[in-house]
């Protein structure tokens, strides 16, 4: 893929986007037939000297990629980007039992894919139902009724991923990212995915295309177990030879452990049995709410509200007292808040957007850095403190899973006042006024405050005094991580590849999606599929 950078355009180009590939292509000197594809890959405002103006990166690929390369010095604007070739080498020695994945969370679904395509065809339990059925529960509790356990936000087929914004922004630059996308893609994620910058599926895609990446993995003689939780692990000789779960028992030698990082009952599971758990940093807070024009004015200046440009999305972080960090994550333009609570008892928070990103409202986490100084490093305290917010917020709420809100501008005098303007909140169970600074330790809600006022200083919306802040956000990433060895196994147990975000090796869809293939990788290397399959 070729990208060309750096084209500049002014706001009254009638078709900007077109012009800016059509300006790509004659800086490549390309005759017309040469072009497969490519689009739009980043387009954002330069307003610094006085007239805003557009300025493109436009993605071309060519029919036949040897090309591509030899047009990379065309100009300084140029670059050129080459496809990966995937190759996972297999071993020798037959398994004596199918391998075994715990969750279908990106994790998970991309482990089970690749063993899948490579013949081993994994046994797959996920403690969650399948898609529709999870999709409806999760309904069913947005319009009031009672919280599933085993079904909600964070559980059921896809995981934490289904209900998920679908961002697929990573900055590891590791090249099985392309792996993933491709299998997106091929499974019938949006074209454009391929070469935006910031890639984005949305909610309402994403669910399609783990369903279909599902159907792959049975296609190829896997098996998956919906609603069944997996409660203990058997082994022999210091090795993994079989799991417990609610549907009985099964023998196996290599387990892939992709849970998530609400799984907290596996957690407890996992410290019973004396594996190393460990501390790892994560970060609480809330949501907070803005109308999108404000924040597309904030971005964009004079250019907001150009039919050309997309919703305006951002990313603030400020450093606090006590060497802590504030910062805003997972921001959902056009979105709304959900509620993401997987625990009785308990109010999360979190945030997504369908594709078309056309709410009236954006959405951000506002969130602060803990790590394990906070919790004398001890992974049982951390969960503790997780759970404890969350309850507080659930409290403050009333009880029956509202969440507790204020505004801006109250919460940066501790007022606890909810005084609402042009922000409507969109958490789906109501929200209820609140001081969101007393359900936090005092030193949490100074730092998250002198990092809202820095944040106002860096962009105008958040001045706006009626943005909503809404919470609590608990569950930015894993408390803790399972502790594992170069070859991926348990440093403790091997047969057992702690993978994705619930270890602690993974954040976000895509590192969560690469892990997968990852441990799934590392599991091949060393053994051949079971004879007789
Ligand atoms: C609302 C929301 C929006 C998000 N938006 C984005 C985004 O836009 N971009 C992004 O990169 N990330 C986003 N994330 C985060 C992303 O979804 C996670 O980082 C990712 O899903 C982690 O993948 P995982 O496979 O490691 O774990 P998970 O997706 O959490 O999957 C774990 C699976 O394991 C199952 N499980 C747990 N315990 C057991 C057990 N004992 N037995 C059997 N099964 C079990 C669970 O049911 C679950 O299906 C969002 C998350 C949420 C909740």
């Amino acid at each position: 893929m070729l990208l060309v950078r750096n084209i500049r355009l002014p706001l009254t180009c009638s078709d900007p986007g077109a012009e800016a590939v059509r300006r790509a292509r004659r800086m490549l000197g390309l005759p017309a037939g040469k072009t497969a594809g490519g689009g739009i890959a980043k387009l954002s405002v330069d307003a610094r000297h006085g007239k805003p103006v557009l300025v493109y990166t436009v993605a071309i690929t060519l029919n036949d990629e040897g090309e591509e390369s030899a047009l990379a010095g065309a100009s300084p604007c140029v670059c050129f980007t080459r496809k990966p070739d995937f190759h996972f080498p297999v071993g020798q020695m037959p398994l004596a039992h199918r391998p075994v994945v715990v969750g279908l969370g990106p994790a998970g679904l991309f482990a089970a894919l690749l063993l899948a395509r490579h013949g081993f065809c994994p046994l797959v339990l996920e403690r969650g139902p399948a898609l529709e059925q999870r999709v409806q529960a999760v309904q069913a509790f947005e319009k009031g009724g009672a919280l599933n356990q085993d079904a909600n936000i964070q559980f059921g087929e896809g995981g934490a991923g289904t209900f998920s914004d679908g961002k697929l922004t990573t900055r590891t630059g590791d090249a099985l990212c392309a792996y993933v996308t491709e299998t997106f893609l091929k499974h019938g994620a949006p074209g454009n995915i391929a070469w935006r910058q910031k890639p984005h599926v949305g909610t309402d895609l994403l669910r399609g295309v783990i369903a279909a990446i599902r159907a792959e993995i049975e296609s190829l003689g896997g098996t998956v177990l919906f609603n069944t939780r997996l409660t203990g692990i058997e082994t022999r000789g210091g090795a993994v030879c079989g799991v417990k779960t609610t549907a009985g028992e099964f023998a196996c030698e290599q387990l892939i452990l992709a849970v998530g990082h609400s799984a907290r009952d596996t957690f407890s599971m996992l410290g019973g049995m004396g594996l190393p758990l460990e501390c790892k940093p994560f970060s609480v807070g809330f949501r907070a709410e803005h109308l999108q024009t404000e924040i597309d004015r904030s971005l964009y200046h004079g250019a907001a509200g150009h039919p050309a440009l997309p919703r305006g999305e951002y990313q603030l972080s400020q450093h606090v007292d006590g060497g802590r960090c504030v910062y805003t994550f997972c921001m959902c333009p056009g979105g709304t808040v959900c509620a993401a609570a997987s625990e009785e008892g308990g109010v999360v928070t979190n945030g997504m957007s369908l594709h078309a990103r056309n709410g009236r409202n954006a959405n951000a986490a506002v969130v602060v850095s803990v790590d394990g100084r906070d919790f004398d490093n001890d992974p049982a305290k951390a969960v503790a403190f997780q759970r404890q917010l969350e309850q507080a917020a659930f409290r403050a709420g009333g009880g029956n899973y509202a969440a507790p809100a204020e505004t801006v501008g109250s919460f940066l005098q501790g007022a606890g006042r909810l005084d609402l303007g042009n922000v409507q909140p969109t958490y789906p169970r109501g929200v209820v006024p609140c001081d969101l600074g007393s359900l936090l330790p005092g030193e949490l809600s100074a730092a998250l405050r002198q990092g809202l006022t820095a944040f106002g200083r860096k962009m105008a919306a958040y001045r706006a005094p009626d943005a909503v802040l809404t919470g609590l956000e608990t569950r930015t990433s894993s408390p803790l991580r399972l502790v594992r060895g170069t070859d991926f196994q348990c440093v403790a147990l091997p047969g057992l590849y702690p993978c994705g975000e619930g270890a602690g090796y993974a954040g976000g869809i895509m590192t969560a999606a690469v892990d997968g293939l990852r441990c799934a990788a590392a599991l091949m290397e060393h053994n051949a599929p079971p004879r007789g399959l």
